[in-house]
């Protein structure tokens, strides 16, 4: 029985395998297709596609997009994106740019904490990669000042902590009227991770849907089936797709495998075909 995930990560953002490196674990699993939905990038999908083409495995070219709505940070999916398209290019290339500023800026709490910190090694040390606080967390725990990643987080990189920066982010309806304008399908993500109560869900669908959203992320790693059903209807009310994936990220996440997540995850074959025949559409 073949399998498909339609959320996945590389070291294009914060995964630990390339693209070709997940193709072909993909193909190993012996999976139909898979999405690459790397965080506000699409640097790893010619690569993947190729690999998809030698190993003969679909591969859907996808993006996440870090949104803000209401004050709390939404992923938005985007697939069948082109990944040429300038609108989307120059709006990455803004959100790199206000990074680099940002990256400074953390890198100076540090070092005024007496901490060595160099941006511009960071940069060289992790070229596919970009850098934000997953690379400084690595640092403090190389340095012996935080235990591990987590504990980087809890202690100095979170919201409030002594070396967190807030970023920019894009708003999400703007987000999706980009992934729109760049030819995509917007899917709103693991909509259970915001902890929001039925009525802000709703709030958070119907406005996805009136800016242009067609989807709902309803299968993903840890839901369990109630929760998923809580989903599809959702999708049944506001006439979205459903889509599913696992969330991949190779040893950054380690519980989580393709396709079946930490074990239960299973994305039913006709999110595929349903998204499918709306990227076939735009
Ligand atoms: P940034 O975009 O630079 O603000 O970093 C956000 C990324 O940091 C997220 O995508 C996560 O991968 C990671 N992250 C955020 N909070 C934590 C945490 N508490 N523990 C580990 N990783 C985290
Ligand atoms: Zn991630
Ligand atoms: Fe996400
Ligand atoms: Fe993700």
């Amino acid at each position: 029985m073949s399998a498909i995930d339609l959320h996945t990560h590389t070291t294009a953002s914060d995964g630990t395998f390339t693209p070709t490196q997940l193709v072909e674990h993909a193909r190993e699993k012996n999976l139909e297709a898979v999405a690459i939905t790397d965080h506000d990038t699409t640097s790893g999908i010619d690569e993947a596609i190729a690999a998809g083409a030698l190993l003969g495995l679909e591969v859907i070219s996808g993006i996440e997009l870090t949104t803000e709505w209401r004050g709390n940070d939404i992923h938005i999916l985007g697939y069948g994106i082109d990944a040429d398209s300038m609108i989307l290019r120059d709006a990455l290339l803004r959100l790199v740019a206000q990074r680099s500023v940002r990256n400074e800026a953390i890198a100076e709490k540090m070092r005024h904490n007496g901490i060595q910190i160099d941006v511009k090694s960071l940069a060289m040390r992790f070229p596919d990669a970009i850098i934000g606080r997953p690379h400084f967390a690595r640092v403090l725990v190389e340095q012996g000042i935080a235990e591990n990643i987590s504990d980087a987080f809890f202690r100095f990189l979170g919201n409030g902590c002594a070396f967190y920066v807030p970023r920019e982010h894009l708003s999400f309806q703007n987000a999706i009227g980009l992934i729109r304008a760049s030819g995509g399908v917007a899917v709103i993500a693991h909509p259970l991770q915001y902890h929001f109560s039925d009525d802000i869900l709703d709030a958070l669908v119907a406005e996805g849907v009136s800016c242009g959203a067609s989807g709902i992320e309803v299968h993903y790693t840890g839901y369990t089936m109630e929760q998923q059903e809580r989903l599809s209807d959702y999708a049944q009310r506001y006439r979205l797709i459903s889509t599913g994936g696992s969330d991949f990220h190779g040893a950054n996440k380690p519980d989580i495998e393709l396709a079946v997540g930490t074990g239960a995850l299973h994305v039913p074959k006709r999110c595929l075909h349903a998204l499918k025949s709306l990227i076939a559409a735009r």
